[in-house]
Formats: structure tokens, C-alpha cells, sequence
């Protein structure tokens, strides 16, 4: 018999890899294997359930059981992979072996909270980024029994989503973030402003250019202590502060990686013959992109190139759309420092242009009804990876 396909992870990446694969390969013997329940769930609704009281079977399409049935696959579930050995193409699982024919590492991403979550206040002090992560959040919510007193560390993408979707669910919400206006990797601060006026006018109050100092526990919740020695209640803390790589196991066996991630070139390929890495795992010829359509595209070339068709990967120009209802926004960050930022628009309706010294599109970022520009602005900005 044929040693398997071994793909480890089933987030988008892994789960995307795999169905592609297996149109491909009826056949082939296939495993996956992943820490969580193996739920085939799309991770960007997360952060759009709680607005909607969503319970996690609600964001799950299929569980792992009807994803192996689906796949003709072995799906281990809750099952931590602690060691890959290149060299004799197996992996461990303590002190279980598995022999693979090719492996495929789809590890993700983990948060990294910029303090370690104290000791005593693990249940009242989360981080969301998988559908366990938000079983527990939603737990911890409904214990409350009224509407809860949120503050979110971090102003990206997942906690402005967090904030707008939290504070549409009802609750009380306070978003405490080092950058003056939310948003900053995504927009230029005039659009960011814009983004923080929309959600303060809502009620979610912004603490911008501020740092958590301390957070202790209270009779009710817990204090948090901020930079300018103002202090918050709240009676659930919610980290968004970004996540890093998962490269602990792909390091310790020796393959390349560095801090943004597993290294490959653009076949998906790393360091190590017979194992490739794909997602939010990978560093694809330099690039972390961390959304869905780059790695989408990246499972598509990958499971080419995995049944004997080598397929490089190509990024278009992707721009990201933020799901905060209150202010819509786009933005297809430049990959470098613009020369200038070009502001069109009024009140909340904007487009920022990122230009190079010749006038030339490389990025943009839009917000409320200047979202409506997306398509256009996208066919003239330059794809990330060709
Ligand atoms: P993950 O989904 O993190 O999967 C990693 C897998 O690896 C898991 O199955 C895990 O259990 C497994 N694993 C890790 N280590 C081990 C081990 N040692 N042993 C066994 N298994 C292991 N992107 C967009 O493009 N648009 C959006 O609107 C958007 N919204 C988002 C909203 C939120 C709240 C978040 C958190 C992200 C969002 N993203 C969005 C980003 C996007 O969801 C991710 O880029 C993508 O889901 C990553 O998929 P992945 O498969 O690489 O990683």
C-alpha cells in the first residue's frame, strides 16, 4: 500500500489542500491530522457570531467525522503532531510513528498576547482564533447572564471586527490599542479616524496610543490599568494583538523558517525534501500574507504540484475587505512606504491612493461608500506575487 498524504492542520489551508488533492487523487491514502476538533468551519466568521448570538455548530459546514467521510480520508482529531524527522519521512505523535510519502504543514497561526494572561484570570481573559477559542468566549459570555463589559486589546482586523461585532450582540465595549487610530497596518490614519469616529459614535470607547499596564481581578471583573493611569472595568478581556507563525515543529527538525513563518519557494516547497507548507504557517517566497485568497491559491497550485504537475503559485492584487458593518472598509496595503497618500472623498466616504514617486497605483485603502471602487482600483494596483 501507498504511505500516505500527510497533511497536518485542517483550517482553511490544510481542508482547501486536501479537497483539491483528492479531486486529483481518488485513490491515494490520505491523513489528516489537526490539535482542534477538526470542524470544517470558514475562520473569518468568527469574529461575525456574536452580533447574531451564533453557536459554534451554527459556524461548523461539516464535522471532522463527515470531512473524513467526504474525503475518503483518516481525520485525527485532538491529536498534537511533536516531531517531524524529514530524513526517514515520518512524524511523531509522542511516541507514536507515522511514515508519510509527502507531508504537508498547514499549522496556522497562533496569537501572540504581548503580556502572559495571569494566573487565576485564564477564564476571563481570551484570545479567539479558532471555533474552540469561540465556544469558550461564548461560554464565558452567556455565564454572565446580561450583557457583558468587553475590553479588546488591539485595533487590527480581528479586534476592530471583535468590537463592531460584540458591541452589535449588545454588549459593552472598549478597544485599547498603541496606534492612535484602529486599523493601522490597513489604513492611512486620515481613514483609520474615520473608522474609530464611526464606532465611537455607537458608543465603544476608544483608547487609542494607549497600553494595558495591569490587570488584576475585581469583586465584579477585573481592573485593567492603562499607560496614561486611567483604569478600565471589564468583565471579559478579549487579546487581539496578532498572531505568529506556528514553526516550532518545522524549526526543531531543522527545516528554514524565520519569524514569518515556514520557508518555501513558490512551490510551496520548503527546506526539507517531501514537505511542503502552506497558510498562515508559510512564508511563501517571502511572503506571509495571512488572508484566505492567498492561500487558497496557494492549495490550488499545491495540489498540482503534489500529483506530479509542478505548479508555482501566483498572489494577485487581493485587497482585504474588514467586516465592520458600521464603516465599511477595503484596503490593499502597499507592500512598501508610498512616496504619498492621495485622499479623495468627504466626511466618511473616502479613498486613500498610495502612489510611488511616479504617480504609479501600489495600494489603496477605502471606507463607507467608497468601497464601491474596490474592483476598479484592485485591476490597476499590482498583484503580490507573480
Ligand atoms: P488555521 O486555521 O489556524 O489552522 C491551523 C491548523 O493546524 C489547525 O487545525 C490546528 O489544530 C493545526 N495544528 C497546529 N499545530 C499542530 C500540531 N502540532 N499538531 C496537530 N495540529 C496542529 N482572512 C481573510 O482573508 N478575510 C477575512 O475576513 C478574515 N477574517 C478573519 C477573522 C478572524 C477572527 C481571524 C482570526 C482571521 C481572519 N482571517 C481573514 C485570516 C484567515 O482566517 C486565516 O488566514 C486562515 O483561516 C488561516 O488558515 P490556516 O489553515 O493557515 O490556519
Amino acid at each position: 500500500m501507498d504511505t500516505p498524504l500527510i497533511i497536518l492542520g485542517t483550517g482553511m489551508a490544510g481542508l482547501g489542500l486536501a479537497r483539491q488533492w483528492r479531486a486529483r487523487n481518488p485513490d491515494h491514502p490520505l491523513t489528516l491530522i489537526t490539535a482542534d476538533s477538526g470542524d470544517d468551519y470558514a475562520k473569518p466568521l468568527l469574529s461575525t457570531g456574536f452580533a447574531k448570538g451564533l453557536p459554534p455548530e451554527r459556524l461548523a459546514q461539516r464535522s471532522a467525522l463527515e470531512v473524513a467521510e467526504q474525503l475518503g480520508a483518516v481525520v485525527r482529531t485532538h491529536t498534537r503532531v511533536t516531531a517531524l524527522d524529514p530524513e526517514a519521512r515520518c512524524l511523531w505523535i509522542g511516541e507514536e510513528r507515522l511514515d508519510y510519502g509527502q507531508l504537508v504543514l498547514a499549522t496556522g497561526a497562533a496569537p501572540r498576547p504581548p503580556f502572559a494572561i495571569p494566573v487565576g484570570l485564564a477564564d476571563r481573559v481570551f484570545t479567539i482564533n479558532d471555533l474552540d477559542d469561540y465556544r469558550a468566549f461564548q461560554t464565558a459570555l452567556a455565564g454572565l447572564g446580561r450583557p457583558a463589559r468587553v475590553a479588546i486589546i488591539g485595533s487590527g482586523l480581528v479586534g476592530c471586527e471583535f468590537a463592531n461585532d460584540l458591541q452589535a450582540g449588545g454588549h459593552r465595549v472598549a478597544l485599547v490599542a498603541p496606534e492612535p487610530a484602529p486599523l493601522a497596518r490597513l489604513l492611512p490614519e486620515h481613514l483609520g479616524r474615520a473608522l474609530g469616529e464611526a464606532m465611537a459614535e455607537v458608543g465603544i470607547a476608544l483608547h487609542g496610543g494607549r497600553s494595558l499596564t495591569a490587570i488584576e481581578a475585581e469583586a465584579e471583573g477585573m481592573a485593567l490599568g492603562l499607560d496614561n493611569g486611567q483604569s478600565l472595568t471589564a468583565d471579559l478581556v478579549l487579546v487581539a494583538t496578532g498572531l505568529a507563525p506556528r514553526v516550532e515543529l518545522a524549526e526543531a527538525a531543522g527545516l528554514t523558517t524565520g519569524v514569518e513563518g515556514i520557508v518555501t519557494d513558490r512551490y510551496l516547497a520548503t527546506s526539507a525534501a517531501g514537505v511542503y507548507a502552506l497558510g498562515d504557517a508559510a512564508c511563501v517566497a517571502g511572503i506571509n500574507a495571512m488572508y484566505v485568497q492567498p492561500l487558497q491559491a496557494a492549495a490550488k497550485a499545491l495540489a498540482a504540484t503534489l500529483s506530479g504537475a509542478p505548479t508555482p503559485v501566483s498572489y494577485g492584487p487581493w485587497p482585504v475587505l474588514v467586516k465592520t458593518p458600521l464603516l465599511p472598509v477595503v484596503s490593499l496595503p502597499p507592500r512598501e512606504a508610498p512616496a504619498r497618500w492621495r485622499i479623495e472623498g468627504e466626511g466618511r466616504d473616502l479613498a486613500a491612493l498610495a502612489e510611488d514617486v511616479d504617480g504609479r497605483l501600489m495600494g489603496f485603502a477605502l471606507t463607507g461608500a467608497a468601497v464601491r471602487r474596490k474592483v476598479e482600483l484592485a485591476r490597476a494596483a499590482p498583484p503580490l506575487l507573480v
